[in-house]
């Protein structure tokens, strides 16, 4: 061997050397073993590890010292049929009883065969790892609790939470705002295109609601007192908390242009489908204490922006909550109203109004209810219809009106003949038409009281008849039964003259505002007339509603509107009242009309 390779045999021994220190010292754990588990060699850190687990305090045979914790090695290693290769990696092995407290809970094995013979194991200290891992699962458990699945926007829980945090600081901080929207006419949306369409639709409606915000909007840091999270709060609605305001006018502003991002339609397979958003807004000035509180103020506010007709933003005001006490007391009076059978149906008169001046006192009757209340007395339907729409009770008063109406038109048709009211007009809420089975609620009752369907006029409003496909529908198949509709308080709405051959009514209802100035101003008398005129060109009748005087009257016959209502001919009656009235005029001969005297 000449010198320089004697050196270089020296060095070989030399790394060799410092191999075997290295894996000596090693901070982990190192044993190499036969195929049954005998150890041939192990390092420090191995038995350290593994020494909890040894009983007897004997290390000789891994697979012997791990039969607690691992009892599938021999088997693994005896089936693993290669020459060489991994015969397990990573594999977790908790400690359990056998661990020392502070010491390592959680071990990590790794199996290496070597050879025919031989086997390498490594043995980690997989303590930290573990529970690293569990923290992130724990956190993202508890993200997904605050997460809304179909949206992935933060949910009720996480803005509640976030909003407890912002009332919790220091009074003097900056201002802050919480929206709160509910989608105007979802479930009608829902069953109309179907339920996967109604979830696009939210999905839909949220993307637009972030896309309105700054980035981030899922986010508010306390701390800065900056930032925005825009989170669903429920079936069909939503909610953005604002922070680091300079006052209630910034928080406005944002409201209007979610307004105006929101009132653009959605494409929903292929349709337009508009849904606009009722909003209620709760400045921090304003809020109580309490993060529940603060959103049950903001969602009062959006019901009296439903109540104003949708599609904007009313602002809370400490006032409302009382005024959503006071509704309250009305829902469960009306309540126990229905079971008690305090509601009652009056009739009002709809006369024919003749070019001769003859009153047709038979033509008609409007039902309109009316509530005894054990306290309050008489209630007029203005005060609690809003209410059973809302709370969802119209359905119930609404069936009740239209069974007890029909049953009086069958008992006076029994008791006059042909000197009996000709027409049953009843009023439709939009909660009665979004039920896809009322139609045929209809004709039972009808049936029950063997009332024939063309003496049956529904009456919807403007709002509600030019409305949307599903209503139109449900218009059409009422029609289809027979009954007729009249569009009621026609004038006050959003739909005009030109639009009224697409709605598809038999009547128009002149509103009573109208009405009561077409003897004082010619601009309502042009209004009649037109009306008048492009309903008889639809071959639509027409009505004049609250006909108060005798001028008025005239005014309304001269235009050539087909009938009359209102307290100059009578005021609503009870049905005994109205069978009297019908009597007198029955006595006075029918040609003596009031309009003439
Ligand atoms: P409406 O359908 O426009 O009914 C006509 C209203 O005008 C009635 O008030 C009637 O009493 C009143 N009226 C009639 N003639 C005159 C008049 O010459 N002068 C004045 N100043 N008023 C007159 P009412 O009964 O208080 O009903 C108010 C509204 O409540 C109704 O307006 C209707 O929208 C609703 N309503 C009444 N009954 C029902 C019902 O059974 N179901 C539903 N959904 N709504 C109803
Ligand atoms: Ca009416
Ligand atoms: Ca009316």
């Amino acid at each position: 061997m000449t010198h320089d390779e004697l050196a270089s045999q020296a060095e070989r021994i030399d790394a060799y050397e410092a191999l075997v220190q290295f894996l000596y010292r090693a901070p982990i754990g190192l044993v190499q073993a036969g195929l049954d588990g005998a150890v041939d060699m192990l390092n420090p850190m191995s038995s350290s590890l593994l020494m909890p687990l040894a009983r007897d305090g004997s290390l000789d045979n891994l697979f012997e010292v791990l039969r607690d914790v691992a009892p599938q090695l021999p088997a693994l290693a005896a089936s693993f049929g290669q020459p060489s290769g991994v015969v397990c990696e990573g594999l977790r092995l908790p400690l359990g009883a056998a661990a020392v407290p502070g010491g390592p809970q959680v071990l990590s094995l790794s199996i290496l065969k070597l050879d025919a013979d031989r086997l390498m194991a490594t043995v980690t200290d997989a303590t930290a790892e573990v529970q690293r891992e569990q923290e992130r699962l724990a956190r993202r458990l508890r993200t997904q609790a605050r997460t809304d699945a179909l949206t992935r926007m933060p949910n009720r829980e996480a803005v509640l939470e976030q909003l407890q945090q912002m009332l919790a600081r220091p009074a003097g901080g900056p201002g802050f705002a919480l929206l709160f929207m509910n989608c105007d006419r979802f479930r009608q949306i829902n069953d109309a295109h179907g339920q996967a369409a109604g979830d696009r639709l939210l999905v839909q409606v949220g993307e637009r609601i972030r896309g309105a915000l700054r980035p981030p909007c899922d986010r508010i840091d306390p701390q800065s007192g900056a930032g925005q999270m825009a989170a669903r709060v429920g079936a069909d609605e939503f909610a953005v908390l604002l922070d680091g305001l300079r006052g209630r006018d910034d928080a406005e502003r944002v409201a209007a242009r979610l307004l105006d991002t929101l009132a653009r339609p959605h494409e929903l397979f292929g349709q337009d489908v508009t849904c606009t958003l009722s909003m209620g807004l709760v400045w921090s000035g304003d809020a109580g204490n309490f993060a529940g509180e603060m959103l049950r103020d903001a969602s009062t506010a959006m019901v009296e922006a439903k109540r104003a007709g949708g599609a904007r933003c009313t602002v809370f005001e400490p006032a409302m909550r009382e005024r959503a006490a006071r509704r309250a007391d009305i829902e469960a009076d009306l309540r126990l109203a229905l079971l008690e059978e305090q509601l009652f149906v009056v009739y009002q008169p709809v006369v024919g109004l003749g070019a001769d001046g003859v009153v047709d006192h038979a033509a008609g009757v409007e039902a309109l209810v009316r509530w005894r209340h054990p306290q309050r007395g008489i209630v007029p339907p203005i005060e609690f219809i809003g209410v059973a729409e809302e709370s969802g009770l119209i359905g119930a008063l609404g069936d009740f009106v239209l069974r007890r109406a029909c049953r009086d038109f069958a008992a006076w048709q029994r008791a006059l003949g042909p000197r009996a009211p000709r027409r049953m007009a009843v009023n439709l809420s939009r909660a009665q038409l979004a039920e896809p089975a009322w139609p045929e609620t209809v004709r039972a009752v009808l049936r029950g009281a063997g009332m024939p369907a063309h003496q049956l006029q529904l009456e919807v409003t403007e709002s509600l008849a030019a409305q949307d496909q599903e209503v139109q529908r449900r218009l059409h198949e009422l029609k289809g039964i027979g009954v007729t509709l009249a569009l009621d308080d026609f004038g006050t709405g959003y739909s005009s003259l030109s639009s009224l051959h697409q709605l598809p009514v038999d009547t128009v209802k002149i509103d009573r505002s109208f009405v009561c100035q077409a003897d004082t101003s010619n601009h309502h008398r042009v209004l009649i007339e037109a009306t008048v005129k492009v309903a008889q060109s639809l071959g639509m009748g027409t009505v004049a509603e609250g006909i108060e005087t005798e001028a008025q009257a005239r005014v309304v016959r001269e235009l050539r509107c087909a009938k009359g209502q209102g307290y100059l001919f009578s005021r609503p009656l009870e049905s005994e009242a109205l069978l009297a009235w019908l009597a007198d005029a029955a006595a006075a001969g029918a040609t003596t009309a009031p309009a003439a005297a």
